[in-house]
């Protein structure tokens, strides 16, 4: 460098002196950023333009959570709270870097028009994103529409087989699960035994009992649980990797466990409300109940006690907010139909974007039912494999993005809405008390959140296409003589 010369900085961001955790290792490293990707992982690293110390902080890559309703048109009287511009706030407010959404297909209409109305709400978001394609009606014409999309990076499937309007026939669901097997997406699947809600429902509603409470009444474990086998089945007879969503307790995750014991491609999920709440949470007084109603139903702290069992045995890794946003009071809220509604007209669903990684850090690694790596493959590393994003999304490492977090191990926190920064008037989190919290969150190097503000434009975020990968490949074995996705002898 010639005499009186500054040399230019070698990184545009440098977060130094903090602690490093991916879902392997955790280790005192500087992370140095160009270009919006890891580029040094070191300890004596150059200059940045912009220099961050996180003396103190764990360094931790941006959660991924997979699954989440954002601006999502919630149909009939019912109000979908948020934007992307506050449902990606909310998300950064917490952590979280990327999300994936729905593109849902309705009822006699076409997928593509679905993705691409999608994909334009989703333009204002401030952190990145992909989408699992919704299918309720998976007629011919829906299904050929499919390779297109799925070649263009809409890698995931969802389908219902409960709640009128979105289920599915098991028929059909075979007809999606052969298709995203053939084209190489995972199918996504809500399992619920449909006819044993609607006949729960029926004798609730004869009886009068149509509390916020009687929700869970409509439907116990064995609704879920019978579901979940079954959907397990047809995995297993077509050779088609699935993941279920919302496993809520013991029963559900015995399956799952059962299903990978056979060597399948079955992945469970749960969601950070079945860890912390319960059905009891469903009978809080003055109609507070519905802020916890959402399917399946909280259930017992014994499930709670279960399903920090299978996620200490592996048997669930993943997971995310199922952030289903409506307001309390507001427009098309929890309230819609009065505060004496039956919970039958009631909307189903919890915002939990801003707090899934904050209440799994404190439950789990301040508690000491997790460690930290682990923590981190439940709220990044995951899903990101799972859904095709790694290694550019989901850890911290050289080439990947650098969607960080720097994050305050010891700062306690009572939750309260205002913290959450989404378009909703009420969290159903409140008051609770947990141990650490972001302090910042960057979107490919990037700050979005800074100290609690937002502080990147809408529209910072990024669509990621996801490309074939090997995670969800067929296994090419069948229970039977036939292959009877591709009508050949095995
Ligand atoms: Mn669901
Ligand atoms: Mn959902």
């Amino acid at each position: 460098m010639p005499n009186g010369e500054t040399p230019l900085p070698a990184f545009d961001l440098v977060i130094r002196n903090g602690t490093v955790a991916t879902a392997t290792d955790v280790f005192a490293a500087d992370i140095g950023v160009k270009d919006g990707v890891v580029v040094a992982l070191g300890q004596v690293l150059g200059a940045g333009a912009r220099e961050i110390d996180a003396t103190g902080r764990l360094v931790l890559p941006g959660g991924v959570d997979s699954h989440t309703h954002i601006d999502e048109p919630r149909g009939g009287p019912t109000v979908n709270a948020d934007t992307f511009a506050t449902g990606s706030a909310s998300a950064a407010a917490g952590g979280t870097t990327t999300v994936i959404g729905f593109a849902r297909q309705g009822r006699g209409e076409g997928v593509r028009q679905a993705v691409e109305e999608h994909l334009a709400r989703a333009a204002k978001s401030r952190i990145d994103y992909s989408f699992h394609i919704i299918l309720t009606d998976p007629n011919p014409a829906a299904l050929a529409e499919l390779p297109g999309l799925i070649a263009e990076g809409h890698r995931s499937l969802k389908i219902f087989l409960t709640y009128d309007g979105a289920r599915i026939t098991d028929g059909e669901a075979l007809e999606v699960l052969a298709a995203g097997r053939r084209l190489g997406a995972l199918t996504c699947i809500h399992a619920e035994h449909h006819e044993l809600i609607a006949f729960h429902t029926k004798a609730l509603v004869a009886a009068g009992l149509t509390l916020p409470k009687h929700h869970a009444w409509a439907k116990p474990m064995v609704v879920e649980r019978e579901c979940v086998h079954r959907v397990c089945a047809m995995a297993e007879a077509l050779d088609a990797p699935i993941q279920v969503f919302h496993v809520s307790g013991g029963e559900s995750a015995e399956e799952i466990e059962r299903a990978q014991q056979r060597g399948l491609k079955v992945w469970g999920e749960t969601c950070t409300q079945y860890l912390v709440f319960t059905a009891d949470d469903l009978d809080r007084p003055d109609f507070e109940g519905a802020k916890f109603l959402c399917s399946p139903a909280p259930r017992s702290r014994e499930d709670q006690a279960a399903l920090w069992e299978m996620i200490r045995r592996g048997v669930i890794q993943n997971i995310t907010s199922d952030h289903a946003p409506t307001r309390f009071d507001g427009p098309g809220g929890k309230t819609v139909f009065g505060r004496d509604a039956p919970f039958t007209k009631v909307p189903n669903g919890v915002p939990g974007l801003a707090v899934r990684m904050p209440v799994l850090f404190s439950e789990g690694v301040v508690k000491g039912r997790i460690d930290l790596p682990t923590f981190v493959n439940l709220t990044a590393t995951h899903a990101a494999k799972l859904f095709g994003l790694h290694p550019r999304k989901g850890t911290i490492a050289v080439g990947s993005d650098a969607d960080l977090v720097v994050w305050d191990p010891e700062r306690r926190v009572t939750i309260t809405h205002s913290l959450i920064q989404d378009g909703n008037d009420h969290t159903p989190y409140e008051g609770m008390e947990v141990t650490g919290w972001p302090e910042m969150t960057v979107v490919r190097g990037v700050p979005v959140m800074e100290a609690g503000r937002i502080v990147a434009p809408e529209g910072h975020g990024t669509f990621l296409p996801r490309a074939p990968y090997e995670m969800i490949k067929p296994r090419g074995i069948f229970p039977g003589f036939f292959n009877p996705v591709d009508g050949v002898a095995v």
